[in-house]
């Protein structure tokens, strides 16, 4: 799906406190997009402070650019429009049921009479002008490379390319009093495959790294932040035996970690007769996995 998601800013559930580390990104986010969206009155004079149309995440997978991307709308109390780069020609649809996001995709269909088959032209189109209905907003490109990376040659699907210029086109035609409200925020894992054109329309391009053993405890913390941990567990002993895990790493170690005492007390349960005891799942621990370190 095109538009795979169309969210309100109090609805988006992901702050930059949710997120463990990464506060260098946090803090060029907070300068490049938080402050000229909260306080524009700051952003008007001279021509040095202009705001930036387009930001680049680029980094390894899991490192969590989108759940900044995310959060930076929450931060900026902006709607967050959230497109896929690798499908194009499909439907829009709105993920959320809420009324606003039903009021606002009426609104998007009327503006393109009917867009539920793919025209990449009026999609896009739909898209801008949807946008600057919304805005403050943020339109996120995940998979940026998908949908605007480097020119195919004679190979290149007529509509992406036709999808691409289009955009590049709205993207420019964004008048100045919308730029500051309309933000274009890319995500890939592959920033060379992206074109020269769209590079330049991303002038700020921040690097997500993968955690060190600093920042893994960090992003841990948050992530066992509710869980029942055997005593005597330690933070520092899992970040240290998780060298080169990304944070989508981590949370998937931290749960299946958590599920290990639900599989135990279904087998205990199946062995024993006397299920009429209440189930009580011992705490999580990690020990097996730092172990085989
Ligand atoms: P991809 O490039 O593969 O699309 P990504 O960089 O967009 O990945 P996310 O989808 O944001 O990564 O991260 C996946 C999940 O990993 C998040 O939903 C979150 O649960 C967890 N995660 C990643 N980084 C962090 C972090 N710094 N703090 C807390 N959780 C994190």
């Amino acid at each position: 799906n095109f538009v795979s998601a169309v969210v309100p800013p109090g609805e988006i559930g992901v702050k930059f406190d949710d997120i463990g580390a990464l506060e260098d990104v946090k803090t060029a986010l907070n300068e490049l997009v938080i402050l000229p969206m909260r306080r524009p009155e700051l952003f008007t004079r001279g021509n040095l402070l202009r705001p930036c149309k387009g930001i680049l995440l680029f980094g390894p997978p899991g490192t969590g650019k989108t759940l900044l991307a995310k959060a930076l709308a929450t931060e900026a109390g902006a709607n967050f429009i959230s497109i896929t780069g690798s499908s194009l020609t499909s439907k829009i649809w709105a993920l959320d049921g809420s009324a606003i996001v039903v009021e606002l995709r009426d609104i998007l269909y009327k503006d393109v009479n009917c867009c539920w088959f793919g025209d990449a032209e009026k999609l896009t189109k739909a898209l801008f002008s949807f946008a600057s209905k919304l805005a403050p907003v943020i339109i996120f490109v995940d998979e940026v490379d998908s949908l605007l990376g480097a020119r195919g040659g004679s190979f290149e699907h007529e509509a992406t390319r036709r999808m691409r210029n289009e955009f590049m086109a709205a993207w420019d035609g964004l008048r100045s009093r919308d730029s500051q409200r309309i933000i274009i925020l890319g995500a890939t894992n592959r920033p060379f495959d992206l074109d020269d054109a769209v590079i330049r329309r991303l002038p700020r391009r921040i690097y997500v790294d993968l955690p060190d053993a600093e920042n893994r405890m960090k992003i841990l913390k948050i992530i066992l932040d509710r869980e029942n941990l055997e005593p005597g567990f330690q933070l520092k002993s899992l970040a240290n035996a998780t060298e080169g895990y990304s944070g989508s790493d981590l949370k998937n170690l931290c749960i299946a970690a958590a599920y290990r005492p639900v599989q135990e007390l279904l087998q205990e349960e199946k062995k024993e007769s006397n299920i009429d005891v209440a189930p009580v799942l011992r705490p999580l621990n990690f020990d097996d996995f730092i172990q085989s370190k």
